[in-house]
C-alpha cells in the first residue's frame, strides 16, 4: 500500500484540541505533568462515543461475547503468573551527560539524541507502576497498577463461563484504564503512561484458533472502517517471528497512517493456552472447559484483539480533519462520522431577538432529550456555523423569523452545507433518519 501524505500535522490537531476543549495538558496551571492529558468537555464526549461504539459492536450486537468491569488493582500473583514481573520490560539506555533516558529500540545511534554524549549500556526496565496497599510500605504490600486489562478476563474465566453458561467459542470484553511506566512517551496522546484499552479475550477450542484468529483480524480491520476511518489510512501488519512473545503463535497490528507515520492502534494475537495454563498453575485452580459434545476437558486457546481508546481517538481526529473553502474563507471541518460526533445537533436562533427565544428554547428542549445538543446565539450565524464545523457537529438547526409564521426550521448539513426546511413536528424523525447508520 503506498504511503499517503497526511494533509494535517500533529501541531494542528494539538492546537484544535486545546482551543476547542477536546484535550488539555494535565495539571497545566502547575506547568503540566509529562505525558498526562485531560479530556475536556468535547474530548470526553468523543471518547465516550468511541467506547460505546466498541461496546455496541463487540458486546451488544454479538451473542458470543459478554462484558466485565474489573478492578485496576489485582493480586500480585496475577503478574507473576502472566510473566509481567519477570518480563514486561523495555531496554533502557541513559545519557551519561544529561541523564536523559531512551528506549534503546527508539534510537538509531550510540550517542544521546539530545546532547550527543555517550550512552550507558542497555538495562531492562520494568514498565509496571508499583505502589503499596494499606498503611504499611513494605515488600509484602507491593501491588501494581495493571499494565493491561486482559488479565482480569483470564482470572475471571471460570466465574464468567459458569454464570453465563457460554459455550466455546465465546469472548469476554472490557474497557478500562491501564498504566505503563513507558521510558519514552510522546506524540500527544499516542504514547502515555496512563491510557485506556478496549480488549477482548476470545476463548476457542484448540485446533480452531487459526481460523478464529483470521476471523478476528478481518473483523477488527472492518471495525475501524465502520468507525468512519478511511480505508486507505488503515493497514494490517503481521509481526515478524522475532517480534512475537514466546507463547504467541501469531500477531497482527492494525496500523493507522498518523502524521508520525504508520503506527499501531490495535494488536490481535493468538496466545494459545498460555494465559489460562499459567493462572491454573499459579493459583492451583483448574481453569479448563468441559466440552459436552466431546465429553472431555481441555484448556481453551485465546485470541486477543487489544485496542487503545486514546490512539483510536487520535486516529479519528486526524482522519476527520479537513480544511476547505466556504464563503471565500478557509473553513476547518471535522468530518467525524455523525454518530461519533461530540455534539450531534446545534440549535442556532438567527438572532437574540426576544421573539425567537420561546420557540428556540422549545426546540432545544425537545432535541437535547435525544442528542448531545448545544444552544448558541452568540455572534453571526456564519461564525456559529464555523464553530460547529470545527468541532464536527453534523447538523445545525436554525430558527428564523419565518419559523414564527410557518412553524418550520432549517437543518444545515456540516459536509455539504446544504440546508433543508422541515416542520418542527417532523424535526425529530428527520434527525433520526440522518443518524441511522
Ligand atoms: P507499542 O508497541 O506501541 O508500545 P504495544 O504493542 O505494547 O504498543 P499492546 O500491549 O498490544 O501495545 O496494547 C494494545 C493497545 O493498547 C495498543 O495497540 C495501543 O492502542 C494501546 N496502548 C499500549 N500502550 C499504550 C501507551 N503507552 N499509550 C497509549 N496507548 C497504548
Amino acid at each position: 500500500m503506498p504511503d499517503q501524505i497526511q494533509k494535517v500535522d500533529m501541531d494542528k490537531i494539538v492546537s484544535l484540541c486545546k482551543r476547542r476543549g477536546f484535550i488539555f495538558q494535565s495539571s497545566e496551571i502547575y506547568g503540566g505533568l509529562s505525558s498526562c492529558w485531560d479530556y475536556g468537555p468535547l474530548g470526553a464526549e468523543l471518547k465516550r462515543n468511541i467506547k460505546n461504539y466498541w461496546w455496541q459492536k463487540v458486546v451488544q450486537e454479538r451473542d458470543d461475547t459478554v462484558g466485565i468491569d474489573a478492578s485496576i488493582m489485582m493480586h500480585p500473583k496475577v503478574w507473576e503468573a502472566s510473566g509481567h514481573i519477570a518480563g514486561f520490560s523495555d531496554p533502557l539506555v541513559e545519557c551519561k551527560a544529561c541523564q536523559h533516558r531512551f528506549r534503546e529500540t527508539d534510537i538509531n545511534s550510540k550517542t544521546c539524541p539530545d546532547c550527543g554524549s555517550a550512552l550507558t549500556e542497555a538495562r531492562m526496565f520494568n514498565l509496571m507502576f508499583k505502589t503499596f496497599m494499606g498503611p504499611v510500605e513494605d515488600a509484602a504490600n507491593i501491588i501494581y497498577l495493571r499494565p493491561e486489562t486482559a488479565q482480569a478476563m483470564f482470572v475471571n474465566f471460570d466465574n464468567v463461563q459458569s454464570t453465563t453458561r457460554k459455550k466455546l467459542p465465546f469472548g469476554i470484553a472490557q474497557v478500562g484504564k491501564s498504566f505503563r511506566n513507558e521510558i519514552t512517551t510522546g506524540n500527544f496522546i499516542f504514547r502515555t503512561r496512563e491510557f485506556e484499552q478496549m480488549e477482548i479475550e476470545y476463548f476457542v477450542k484448540p485446533g480452531t484458533d487459526v481460523e478464529w484468529f483470521d476471523y478476528w483480524v478481518k473483523e477488527r480491520f472492518d471495525y475501524y472502517v465502520g468507525l468512519g476511518i478511511k480505508k486507505e489510512n488503515l493497514r494490517l501488519r503481521a509481526h515478524e517471528k522475532d517480534e512475537l512473545a514466546h507463547y504467541a503463535k501469531a500477531c497482527f497490528d492494525v496500523e493507522y497512517n498518523f502524521p508520525i507515520g504508520w503506527s499501531e492502534i490495535e494488536g490481535i494475537a493468538n496466545r494459545g493456552d498460555f494465559d489460562l495454563s499459567q493462572h491454573s498453575k499459579y493459583s492451583g485452580k483448574t481453569l479448563d472447559y468441559f466440552d459436552e459434545e466431546k465429553n472431555e476437558r481441555y484448556i481453551p486457546y485465546v485470541i486477543e484483539p487489544s485496542s487503545g481508546v486514546d490512539r483510536t481517538l487520535l486516529a479519528v481526529l486526524v482522519d476527520a480533519y479537513d480544511e476547505d473553502i466556504a464563503d471565500n474563507e478557509t473553513r476547518v471541518v471535522l468530518r467525524i462520522k455523525p454518530s461519533l460526533a461530540p455534539i450531534k445537533v446545534a440549535i442556532l436562533p438567527l438572532s437574540r431577538n426576544q421573539k425567537l427565544l420561546p420557540i428556540s428554547r422549545e426546540v432545544y428542549t425537545m432535541v437535547r432529550k435525544c442528542y448531545m445538543t448545544q444552544y448558541d446565539d452568540a455572534q453571526s450565524i456564519g461564525r456559529r456555523y464555523r464553530r460547529q464545523d470545527e468541532i464536527g457537529t453534523p447538523y445545525c438547526v436554525t430558527i428564523d423569523f419565518q419559523s414564527l409564521e410557518d412553524n418550520q426550521v432549517t437543518i444545515r448539513d456540516r459536509d455539504s452545507m446544504q440546508q433543508i426546511r422541515v416542520p418542527i413536528p417532523e424535526l425529530m424523525p428527520a434527525l433520526e433518519a440522518k443518524f441511522r447508520d
